[in-house]
Order: structure tokens, then C-alpha cells, then sequence
């Protein structure tokens, strides 16, 4: 029987959406990441009305359900080295740029049912953190847990990352937590039936300033005590492991090959259907709207489902962690912060890495299906809620990169979108207790490195919780410590 196809750039069919509506994801947005339709070159400009009227006729949602997905820039797909000759002002913050709302899901889209009207654990955010932190809770025997998440799941950070997973870290309570998260995620196929994809390439860095160069040279040290094996590179021992690499007025370079690369998505599905199969409600498209609160406790969480009445409640909303700890008269210390990143076109596998200039923030490596992925910190951007796409970004990205690797000049960016690092003072996280409000825990400020430290985080948080037991990384990260002055700064940050 010939294939019927609703997406030939990406090769998805019929059967494909059908399939992914059996498996409940049903608005259009989740039904894209699942099959991978509308992310080839033509964007969705010639799959995206037949599938919203495949989903219209599987039944699969309302048609005033029936939204188009974000559109992404570029409009056409657009060669590196024009973008890299596009003029930009490096004086001037990033102004401008394709909008994109960071919290607006259509009320039609919320389930009709209320939510359930108690649970012993509310987890506020469905991000890797809060999914994680549900999946370990239930391997521990608490699953009386519901996770509220406002969209559809992969709608924050945790949809929208780099899927890089390192040990490079500048502290020892990073590189441990690394080590055992890439242990977990190791597993994680065989424990959660759905592959992520992970590949051990390891990560290059480079270093352009003298400081940053003893820096990589310092926490090189370091990593080698807690066994991890990374070693500084000579210039040749990097062009060896990336050919082409230029390593244009790179003073050192660090690798650890033990380090790599994930695809994001299914492992945000894989702790879903786990929590979903322990009985751990995930609702989504379910907003938290405010607490009700007496005597030092949180006693309900508010939603637009309902109120729901609970012995604790974690706040795990990444970058809207302020403003929902906020709800509660709780001042965080964390600030959002937009990073941009974009992906190619598909090129055969040449890239082992995941490279990365610390002093600029720029970092790429090479997807499973073979698109250059990556992203530049830009030291202008100003705080803020925003998800917007900007020409600055593509154009600074494409000059740093082709500065690194000349030949991909003619290789065509397919898409660009933007994510909120959720960043500290510190670069380190708020975990734990919160000051007067005893049954609130915090469990965000991850900066740029959430999705690689969830499985550990959370696998010691759920321990933390359930067994009554102290753990020094909940006093240590605890929020009283910007109070008491105790950072605890990590300075191996990517951007
Ligand atoms: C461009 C980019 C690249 C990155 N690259 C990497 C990388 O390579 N490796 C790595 O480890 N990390 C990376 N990160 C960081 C990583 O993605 C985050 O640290 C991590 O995903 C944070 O997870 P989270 O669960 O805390 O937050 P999120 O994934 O943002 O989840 C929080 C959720 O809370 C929900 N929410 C907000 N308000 C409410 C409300 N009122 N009610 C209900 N729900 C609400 C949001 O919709 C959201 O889904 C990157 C981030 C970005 C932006």
C-alpha cells in the first residue's frame, strides 16, 4: 500500500498523525514535535492545513482548537554566510524581531474537567524539572502527585534547548550532579521505553582570553579529580577531533569525551507517560492562578480548573518561577533572560562535538537527523519574558560560527526560536524550603543547564522529600543564601 503523505519534507504520513493522536497528543503544536511535521524546509507552509484537517476529522480537537503553530523565521531558508554579512550594531541591545507570546495558550484548549480537588503533592510547571521530580516521587512511592503545566508540554525552556549534557563544570557539586545525570540518561530508553537520543560526541571548548583559558585549564583539574576525563587539547589535537575546525584565536581548548548531546522532546514525554502509568495526574493546558494561604502554609494551589488542596507545593516554572512564587507573596532572586538558538538543514554526520567559544556563548553540534543546532549568549540582552526571534541573533551566530567552521558558509538556516535561561545571581539554583512559607519548595534558577542536571536534581529531591532525611544540596542551594551572602558561583556558563 503507497504511502499517504501530509508532510514529504519530513517524510511523516496519515498513519503518522494518526498514530501520534492515539498516543494523546492532540493540539497542533505537540502533534508537530511528535511526528516532526512542519519542521522541514517548507516550515509547514504545505503540511500544516492538511494536518489541522486530519486533526478536525480524527476528532482530535475542537476546530477553534485547530491553531497554527508558531510560525518560524526565516521565511525561506536562508545561507549562513548571508546572514553573517548582515550589518549588526554589537552597541546596541537587541530591539525588535518576530514576537512570540511566552505564556498565552487559547482557553480552548483546557480540558473541560476540573482538576482534582486534593493531592498530597502539587508540582507548579510540566518542564523536565517537575516531570522528573514526579517520575522519582513515584519510584519512591508518593503518587499522589499532580503536575500543572499552563501549555502543552515542551512549551518552556525545556522544549527549546540545546539538548547539551556535560561534566564541564567549574564547581563539584555540578560535576557530580552531571555525572549522574548522564548515568541516568544512559538508561533511560531501556527504563522508559522512548529513545532521547543521546550520543557521547563529548564537548570541545575554546577559550579566546587568557582568563578564560586558565579557567577551562583550572576546572580541568578539577574534573579530572572527580574522574572525569577531560583533558586540554592542542590546536591540532582539536582539528583532529572536529576536521575544519579554524580554532581562529583560540589560546586553549578543553575535551571531555564523555560529554554529548540529547534530543529534548521524548525525554519530557518519557517522564510524562511514566508519571501517567504510576497514576500521577500531568495536567496540561491548566494555569496556576494564585494560592490560598494560612498560617505559615500553603493550603490550596488556584487554577483555572479549579482549586486544588495540597500538603505541598513545588514551584518548578523555570524562568516564570518569580512570578508565580510571586502568587504567594515569595520574592525570588531569579531573572529571565532570552537565548536565541536556530537549527540548518540536514548535512551528513560530520560533527562529533558539541563546540563551544566560552567567550562569546557560541556553542553548535550536529542533531541526530544531522541539522547544525545552536545558539550565542548576547551580554546585551536586557531581563525579561521574551520569546521573540531576531535577525541580530541569526546574523551574529552565522559570522561566529562560519569564523569556526568556514565551510558551512553555503548550508542553509532552516528555523531560529528563543527560550528563557532562568538565571541566579550565582548561576546556581534555588532548591529546598522557602523562608515563611514552609510547604512551598523551589526547584528552579537552572540558568542554561536545567535539562542536563533534572535527573539528578530530582532524583534527590524526591529521596529528600520522602524519606525525611537531610541533603546538604537543599541547604546549600537554599534561597536563604542570597540573604546570608553564601553564593555558590559557577562560572563554566555557556552565554
Ligand atoms: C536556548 C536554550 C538553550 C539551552 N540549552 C541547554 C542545554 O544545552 N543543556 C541543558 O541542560 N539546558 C539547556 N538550557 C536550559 C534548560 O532548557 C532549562 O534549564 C530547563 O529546561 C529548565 O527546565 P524547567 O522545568 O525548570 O523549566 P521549563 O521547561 O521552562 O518549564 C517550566 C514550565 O512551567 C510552566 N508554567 C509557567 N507558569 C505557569 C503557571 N502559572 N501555571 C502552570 N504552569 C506554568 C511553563 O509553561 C513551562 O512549561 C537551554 C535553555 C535555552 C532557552
Amino acid at each position: 500500500m503507497s504511502k499517504q503523505m501530509v508532510c514529504s519534507c519530513e517524510d511523516v504520513t496519515v498513519e503518522d498523525i494518526r498514530h501520534a493522536v492515539a498516543k494523546g497528543f492532540r493540539d497542533v503544536e505537540s502533534v508537530k514535535r511528535f511526528t516532526g511535521f512542519g519542521t522541514g524546509v517548507c516550515q509547514g507552509k504545505s503540511c500544516l492545513s492538511a494536518v489541522a484537517a486530519l486533526l478536525a476529522r480524527e476528532k482530535a480537537q475542537k476546530p477553534e482548537g485547530l491553531l497554527p503553530f508558531t510560525p518560524r523565521p526565516p521565511l525561506y531558508p536562508t545561507e549562513l554566510s548571508v546572514l553573517a554579512s548582515l550589518p549588526v550594531d554589537e552597541s546596541q541591545p537587541p530591539v525588535g524581531g518576530m514576537f512570540e507570546e511566552t505564556g498565552v495558550f487559547p482557553p480552548v484548549l483546557r480540558p473541560e474537567a476540573p482538576v482534582p480537588k486534593k493531592a498530597k503533592v502539587v508540582i507548579i510547571g510540566g518542564g523536565i524539572l517537575g516531570l522528573a521530580l514526579a517520575y522519582n516521587l513515584s519510584l519512591r512511592g508518593e503518587k499522589d502527585v499532580v503536575v500543572l503545566e499552563r501549555g502543552y508540554l515542551c512549551a518552556g525552556a525545556s522544549g527549546r534547548n540545546g539538548g547539551g549534557v556535560r561534566m564541564q563544570w567549574g564547581t563539584s557539586a555540578n560535576i557530580e550532579l552531571a555525572k549522574r545525570s548522564i548515568e541516568l540518561m544512559g538508561r533511560f530508553a531501556r527504563d522508559m521505553g522512548i529513545n532521547v537520543w543521546l550520543r557521547q560526541g563529548g564537548y570541545l571548548f575554546m577559550a579566546k582570553t587568557k582568563a578564560v583559558a586558565q579557567r577551562l585549564e583550572r576546572n580541568a583539574a578539577l574534573h579530572n579529580k572527580h574522574g572525569v576525563p577531560t583533558r586540554m587539547l592542542t590546536v591540532d589535537e582539536a582539528r583532529d577531533i572536529v576536521p575544519g575546525l579554524t580554532l581562529k584565536d583560540a589560546q586553549a581548548a578543553s575535551f571531555n569525551p564523555e560529554d554529548g548531546v540529547i534530543f529534548p522532546w521524548p525525554f519530557l514525554w518519557g517522564y510524562a507517560n511514566a508519571c501517567r502509568k504510576a497514576g500521577i495526574a500531568v495536567e496540561t493546558f491548566t494555569t496556576v492562578t494564585g494560592f490560598e494561604q494560612s498560617e505559615g502554609l500553603v493550603r490550596k494551589v488556584k487554577t483555572d480548573r479549579g482549586d486544588i488542596a495540597c500538603d505541598t507545593v513545588v514551584v518548578a516554572c523555570g524562568a516564570w518561577s518569580p512570578e508565580v512564587a510571586r502568587l504567594a507573596g515569595v520574592q525570588l532572586p531569579n531573572e529571565p533572560h532570552r537565548h536565541e538558538i536556530l537549527s540548518t538543514e540536514p548535512l551528513k554526520p560530520f560533527l562529533g562535538p558539541l563546540v563551544s567559544v566560552l567567550d562569546s556563548g557560541l556553542y553548535f553540534s550536529q542533531s541526530m537527523r544531522g541539522e547544525i543546532v545552536g545558539g550565542m549568549g548576547d551580554a546585551l540582552e536586557p531581563a525579561g519574558l521574551n520569546m521573540g526571534s531576531t535577525l541580530r541573533f541569526v546574523s551574529r551566530f552565522a559570522r561566529a560560527l562560519t569564523e569556526q567552521l568556514p565551510n558551512l558558509g553555503h548550508v542553509k538556516v532552516l528555523r531560529q526560536w528563543a527560550g528563557c535561561y532562568d538565571v541566579t545571581p550565582d548561576n546556581s539554583p534555588v532548591l529546598g524550603r522557602t523562608p515563611g512559607l514552609e510547604n512551598m519548595l523551589q526547584l528552579s534558577g537552572f540558568v542554561g543547564h536545567g535539562f542536563m542536571m533534572a535527573p539528578a536534581v530530582s532524583e534527590r529531591m524526591a529521596e529528600w522529600m520522602t524519606s525525611g532525611t537531610s541533603d546538604e544540596l537543599f541547604t546549600r542551594f537554599n534561597l536563604r543564601r542570597f540573604q546570608e551572602g553564601k553564593l555558590e558561583r559557577e562560572d563554566m556558563i555557556i552565554g
